[in-house]
């Protein structure tokens, strides 16, 4: 059974599978999350070989390969943050404050800030420049404990620098464990220079940029921001169905602001997931429902504006959705890049339960980035990645918000990250 190279992970306090059939039935409240007492796992070749009972583990697995003692821990697959803006060039921190003295989101945009300000600096950014400023925001991902992140282009709203953002984002997928999932967003906003013409802006996006995109095959998913003053119903549908047309992946930024109905043309189009949705309709919801569209809800989004609004993730999930939480991490709105934070939101305010929240952050956004086959659990044949906190349960995690939980993640089967020796283990501050 057992290779040099292997990697067992024995004695873990508790395995979260997110399997509900590998539950082992101890915690009849957490039944979804497939949760293991007294856990081990093993991982061969990248991948998980075998996992279970650390009681059950066959004799031959405690062969030749390394031995990870994981006592006093709780594992959870790599946690995947479905939703981000992670390729960006200059910090808002001034807009924070003018925020926290009374302005809002789009008078700060109608006084040429916001979104545009982050747009003229990407221009002029070499690509170098965008690969070496991100870099080390992906670290920083990392050691919350996230291994495989969505980024979005949509700061360059030219041909020219909507490829150059995609190449940064190639490149960086390239240079950090993390794994990339890009996404074009070239509709993230209207540039300066066709303020007055939109339609001639879709048009360039239509039949300019998608097919530049595709060709290059620098993207898998199309993403449109679709908002009352922003991109239209009309005008997201045409996009969403050209990238199609190109094998790009619709995604959709929906009813973040209000109704425009633009949860409607997630189902419509057959969209993989709709992020935002504090507005959504039912009806929108529902036909979500119908067309298996995920619900990626961004509460670190409601933090950074200072707002009390969130998603009402409990209608979500009441009609029967699979909902995701992501960090929609970005420079203006959601400065905020651990997955772990926008978790402990949806607990407090939205009011998902933790084990709602961690198959939100697992699972549910492995399927929002059509991944649910590789990652999102821990089930046999799936990649390694793992993240092991140093907690007494798996409720702790969003119940501690901003805690340095996260002692060792492992990706792709190989130790990236472990907590340095200064800082002791969790139980020891209680
Ligand atoms: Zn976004």
């Amino acid at each position: 059974l057992t290779h040099a190279g292997d990697l067992l992970i024995v004695k873990a306090r508790q395995v979260v599978t997110c399997e509900p059939d590998l539950s082992d039935g101890s915690d009849p409240e957490a039944a979804e999350l497939g949760l293991i007492q007294e856990g081990s796992i093993l991982v061969s070749d990248r991948k998980i070989r075998w996992v279970g009972a650390a009681s059950d583990l066959p004799a031959e697995a405690s062969g030749t390969g390394r031995v990870l003692d994981a006592a006093g821990m709780v594992v959870l697959p790599g946690l995947v943050d479905a939703h981000t803006h992670a390729v960006f060039m200059g910090t808002r921190e001034r807009e924070y404050e003018m925020r926290i003295r009374g302005m809002t989101y789009m008078e700060i945009a109608q006084q040429g800030g916001g979104i545009i300000s982050t747009v003229s600096q990407v221009r002029q950014a070499s690509l170098g420049d965008l690969v070496e400023t991100s870099l080390p925001r992906l670290a920083g991902m990392l050691r919350r404990g996230t291994t495989t992140v969505e980024i979005k282009s949509g700061y360059g709203l030219d041909l020219e620098n909507e490829l150059k953002m995609l190449e940064a984002i190639r490149r960086l997928d390239q240079q950090s464990p993390v794994d990339l999932v890009p996404t074009f967003l070239g509709a993230h906003e209207f540039p300066p220079e066709y303020k007055d013409k939109p339609g001639r802006y879709v048009d360039l996006v239509v039949n300019g940029m998608i097919p530049a995109v595709a060709e290059a095959r620098l993207a898998e998913f199309c993403d449109v921001f679709c908002e009352r003053g922003v991109f239209t119903v009309e005008q997201a549908r045409l996009i969403l169905l050209r990238g199609k047309e190109f094998g790009l992946k619709p995604k959709i930024h929906a009813d973040e602001f209000a109704d425009s109905g633009a949860a409607g043309v997630a189902a419509e189009v057959g969209a993989v997931s709709a992020g935002h949705l504090a507005f959504a309709s039912r009806q929108g919801l529902l036909a979500m429902k119908q067309a298996g569209t995920v619900a990626v809800l961004l509460p670190g989004v409601s933090l950074g504006l200072g707002r009390c609004e969130f998603a009402d993730a409990r209608r979500m999930l009441d009609l029967g959705l699979q909902v995701a939480v992501a960090t929609d991490f970005n420079p203006g709105s959601s400065m905020v890049d651990s997955l772990l934070i926008a978790g402990s939101l949806a607990c407090s305010f939205m009011k998902m339960t933790p084990a709602e929240v961690i198959l939100a952050i697992t699972r549910h956004a492995a399927k929002a980035l059509d991944r649910q086959n590789r990652i999102g659990s821990l089930a046999v044949g799936k990649i390694a990645d793992l993240v092991l906190f140093d907690v007494p349960d798996f409720r702790y995690i969003p119940y501690h918000l901003g805690g340095d939980m996260v002692a060792t993640v492992i990706k792709n089967g190989e130790v990236v990250f472990t907590r340095s020796q200064g800082y002791g283990p969790e139980s020891r501050i209680n």
